[in-house]
């Protein structure tokens, strides 16, 4: 009965993969935190990497440089909730910095180089795991640089979700509300609204009925 009963908490435990870091010989591999803007990501991420440095595991953090738009040294997530981090500017940077480390985090991996998926696994294959999050899709919808690659490569994908702001249903796609081409806008708040598919539609429509000279 009791070894039946431990049996069941072990399955239950591997079920959930940041509870699966108990090897018995080192291992990497690779996590992968993906969702639209407002979804809890970064927190996300912070949270696994902060377990994991109370477990006095030595833990790496990078973000692309281009993500300035709060501390240049810090992962911050919209709630205020920071850990340090080193911005580099392409991703083989990570693997030439990353030495004597149990655990790298990575955040705004869709803004890094198509590089950055053979970079996560050779990582991974050193016997490191690898923490990625970021933006599965842009503002059209569509996947968005090296993250459907890490995703296909990685041992587990996580998919967080916002709230969408017009009906609030689950959201999964960052729809910009200004105009304009550029794939990379910092600044947020005020460009993007977390929207579900069927919202994300309608608002395409619109935009799409209503050309730029009928504007008011
Ligand atoms: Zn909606």
């Amino acid at each position: 009965m009791r070894g039946k009963s431990s049996n069941y908490f072990y399955e239950q435990r591997q079920m959930f993969l940041e509870n699966s870091t108990n090897n018995q010989q080192p291992r990497g591999w690779i996590e992968v935190v993906c969702g639209s803007m407002f979804s809890g990501k970064t927190e996300e991420l912070i949270r696994r990497l902060k377990r994991a440095k109370i477990a006095k595991q030595r833990v790496e953090i990078f973000k692309p440089a281009i993500d300035v738009r709060y501390d240049e040294e810090d992962v911050v997530s919209h709630d205020a909730n920071k850990i340090r981090s080193t911005p580099v500017t392409s991703s083989s940077n990570i693997l030439l910095l990353a030495n004597d480390v149990d655990v790298i985090g990575i955040d705004e991996a869709q803004f890094f180089d198509e590089e950055l998926v053979s970079v996560c696994n050779e990582l991974a294959n050193r016997g490191i795991r690898v923490i990625v999050a970021g933006l599965d899709m842009d503002f059209k919808g569509q996947p968005f640089g090296p993250m459907p690659a890490l995703m296909a490569t990685a041992e587990y994908v996580t998919k967080v979700h916002a709230i969408c702001m017009r009906c609030g249903d689950l959201a999964h796609i960052s729809h910009r509300t200004v105009s304009g081409e550029k794939l990379v806008m910092l600044g947020e708040t005020e460009s993007y609204e977390p929207l579900c598919r069927s919202c994300f539609n309608k608002a395409m429509n619109e935009q799409e009925n209503s050309p730029e000279n009928q504007k008011q």
